[in-house]
C-alpha cells in the first residue's frame, strides 16, 4: 500500500501534494461509487424526484471531497491525517450502510432505516447480523471494495487516474456478479430524510396532539350488553412456514386443531399493503390508506378511539422495543387506549395469556383488547425458551436454498410454533369466559424465508410475495352476537383482504356504527368491493409478485 514500498521507484519521500492527491481520489472513490452504482442498478426506474434526490446526494459527496482536498494542509502531514480520518469517519457512517443495503435491496439508506438502526436493540441487531452478514457475497463485498480503492496506492504518479479506474472496474464486475438487489430499486431518499431521524424528537409531542383530536372526533357506536373483543398483531408470520395453511412441517398445530373441528376461520388471501412493522401499523390501526403519504394516519380515525368512543374499554399491550413514540409513531396511536401496557422488558409472547387473565378479571362489560406480539421476528431464536424448541435438523419439503440455511428455517418455525400455543392459549381462555367474544389474529406482514432470490426477513424496500402475504385467522365464541356474520364467513374467508382495511373489518365484527365504517371495505360485507392491492412505499402491484418466478440471483 505503501508507495515508498515500491521496488522501481526512487528512494525519495512522495511529496505532500501527491500524497493529498492519492487520498483525494481514494476518498473520492469510496464516497462516489454507490451512488454511481445505484445509476447501473436501477436507473431506468427512477421517476423525477428520484433524480434530483440522487442529484443532490452525489453533489453532496463531491462538495465532501473537494472540501477535504481544500482542508489538507500542503506542509502539516499531522493536521491532514486528523482531517482524512475524520473525513473518511464520516463518510463510513453512509457509505458502507448504503452498499449493503444496495446489493442485498437495491436501495440506499433512507429515513425509516436510520431510525430503525439508532433504536434496534441488542437482540433484533444480532438477528440481523446473523441473518445478513452470514452471507459471504455482503461480507466478500464490505472487505473488497475499499481494498479496490486501495489499488489506487498501488500505482506510482502520473498513473493514478488508471489504478482509480481498474478498482472500479474491478469493484463493479464484482458487484455485478452476485447482486441480489440488481434490477430492483426503492425510492431515492432525499438528503433530508437521512437527517430526519435524528431531529424527531420535538415532533412527538405535535403527533399525539393531531392523532387524539383525529381520534375524538371519531363518532361510533355499540349495543352490546358485555362484549370480550381480542385482535392479536402477530411479527413476521409467514403464511408459507404455518401448517394452517399447507406446510409440511407441523409449526401451527393447535391452530390447525382448532380449524380442523371448524372452530376456526381461515382466510385465505390476505396481504400486508408495507412489509415493515413501522409502516405497516400506521395503516392497519388506523383509517389512513396505503397509497397516502406516511404521516396521514395522524389525522385519521383510529381503532382504540373508535372504540372508547363506543363505550368500550380498550387494552393495547405491546412487547416490541422501545415504547416511545418518536421511533415508532404509531404507538401514539396504541397510546390512545385506556390501557397501555408495554412488555418490551419480557422476553416472550407467554406474558399474554398472563396479561389477559388480568384483563378478564376487569369488571368492564365491553372489552377490546390489542396484542402486538414480538412474534417470529428476527433473531428467530430469541422469540421462544430454548426447551421448547422442537423442530431441530432438516425440515421437509425445502427448497436447495432453504436447505443450506436449515438451522435458520429451524429457529423460525420454532418461534412460529410457540406463537401457535400462545394463540392457541388465548383462545382457550377467551372461550372458557362463555361470553359473546372473537379473537381476530393477523401479523403486521409475513417474512421471506429463501422463497426467492437466496432473500431472507422483510423490508419495505425489497418486498417478496412471502413477505407480505399474511395468515388471518378469526375464532368465535359460542354466544358470538352476529350470527349473520357467520353466514357470510364461508364467502369472506376467500375475498381478497388487504390488512389497510382492518378497521372496516373489526367494525364490521364488533358491530360498531359509525360514519367512518365503508362497506365495501370490509371483508365480511356482501358490498364488499376488490380492490388492486398495493404492496410498499413503491406500490407494487400484488398481483405481480404472487406467481412470480425470480430465478436465484448469484448462484
Ligand atoms: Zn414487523
Amino acid at each position: 500500500m505503501n508507495p515508498q514500498s515500491e521496488p522501481s521507484a526512487p528512494p525519495a519521500r512522495e511529496s505532500a501534494p501527491d500524497i493529498r492527491r492519492r487520498w483525494t481520489l481514494f476518498f473520492g472513490y469510496v464516497l462516489c461509487f454507490p451512488p454511481l452504482l445505484q445509476l447501473l442498478f436501477g436507473a431506468g426506474q427512477f421517476s423525477g424526484s428520484d433524480w434530483l434526490n440522487w442529484g443532490l446526494s452525489l453533489l453532496f459527496r463531491v462538495l465532501l471531497v473537494s472540501l477535504f482536498f481544500l482542508c489538507l494542509p500542503r506542509k502539516n502531514v499531522v493536521a491532514g491525517w486528523a482531517v482524512m480520518i475524520l473525513c473518511s469517519l464520516t463518510a463510513g457512517l453512509f457509505v458502507l450502510p448504503d452498499l449493503y443495503l444496495l446489493v442485498n435491496f437495491g436501495a440506499l439508506l433512507d429515513g425509516e432505516t436510520l431510525r430503525l438502526m439508532a433504536i434496534a436493540p441488542a437482540s433484533e441487531i444480532r438477528g440481523f447480523l446473523r441473518l445478513f452478514f452470514c452471507r459471504w457475497n455482503t461480507l466478500v463485498l464490505l472487505l473488497l471494495f475499499p481494498a479496490a480503492g486501495g489499488l489506487i496506492f498501488r500505482v506510482k504518479k502520473h498513473k493514478i487516474l488508471w489504478g482509480a479506474l481498474g478498482a472500479l472496474t474491478a469493484a463493479v464486475l464484482l458487484l455485478l456478479s452476485f447482486t441480489p438487489g440488481r434490477g430492483r430499486t426503492a425510492r431515492q431518499p432525499s438528503p433530508g430524510e437521512r437527517l430526519e431521524a435524528f431531529f424527531a424528537e420535538r415532533r412527538a409531542a405535535a403527533l399525539r396532539l393531531d392523532v387524539a383530536e383525529a381520534g375524538l372526533r371519531a363518532k361510533a357506536r355499540n349495543s352490546d350488553r358485555e362484549a370480550l373483543y381480542i385482535l392479536v398483531i402477530g411479527e413476521s408470520h409467514s403464511r408459507r412456514r404455518s401448517s394452517l395453511y399447507g406446510c409440511a412441517r407441523d409449526t401451527t398445530p393447535g391452530l390447525k386443531k382448532l380449524f380442523e373441528a371448524g372452530k376456526l376461520h381461515r382466510f385465505d388471501d390476505a396481504v400486508s399493503p408495507h412489509v415493515m412493522t413501522l409502516l405497516a401499523l400506521p395503516v392497519m390501526l388506523t383509517l389512513a390508506e396505503a397509497a397516502e403519504p406516511k404521516t396521514a394516519f395522524r389525522h385519521k380515525a383510529n381503532i382504540p378511539d373508535l372504540f372508547r368512543n363506543a363505550g368500550f374499554k380498550v387494552w393495547y399491550a405491546y412487547n416490541q422495543f422501545p415504547d416511545s413514540e418518536n421511533e415508532l409513531p404509531f404507538l401514539a396511536v396504541a397510546k390512545r387506549s385506556d390501557v397501555f401496557l408495554s412488555l418490551h422488558k419480557e422476553r416472550f409472547d407467554g406474558v399474554f395469556v398472563d396479561v389477559l387473565d388480568k384483563i378478564l378479571r376487569d369488571p368492564a362489560p365491553r372489552k377490546l383488547v390489542i396484542f402486538h406480539l414480538r412474534g417470529a421476528h428476527w433473531a428467530y431464536r430469541e422469540n421462544f425458551p430454548p426447551e421448547v424448541r422442537f423442530f431441530t435438523g432438516k425440515a421437509p419439503g425445502l427448497s436447495p436454498e432453504q436447505a443450506r440455511h436449515a438451522e435458520i428455517v429451524d429457529d423460525y418455525d420454532n418461534a412460529l410454533r410457540y406463537t401457535d400455543g400462545v394463540l392457541t392459549r388465548l383462545i382457550e381462555r377467551a372461550a372458557a369466559e362463555k361470553k359473546n367474544a372473537f379473537l381476530l389474529y393477523l401479523p403486521d406482514h409475513g417474512e421471506a424465508l429463501y422463497e426467492e432470490e437466496a432473500f431472507v426477513g422483510h423490508t419495505d424496500l425489497f418486498p417478496t410475495a412471502a413477505s407480505c402475504e399474511i395468515p388471518m385467522m378469526l375464532w368465535l365464541s359460542e354466544k358470538y352476537a352476529r350470527p349473520a356474520i357467520r353466514s357470510e364467513l364461508p364467502e369472506a374467508v376467500k375475498r381478497p383482504f388487504s390488512s389497510e382495511d382492518l378497521p372496516h373489518l373489526l367494525m364490521e365484527l364488533a358491530g360498531l356504527e359509525s360514519p367512518c365504517f365503508r362497506p365495501e371495505r370490509s371483508i365480511l360485507n356482501q358490498a364488499y368491493e376488490k380492490r388492486p392491492r398495493r404492496i410498499s412505499t413503491r406500490a407494487v402491484p400484488y398481483d405481480s409478485m404472487k406467481n412470480k418466478s425470480v430465478p436465484t440471483a448469484g448462484r
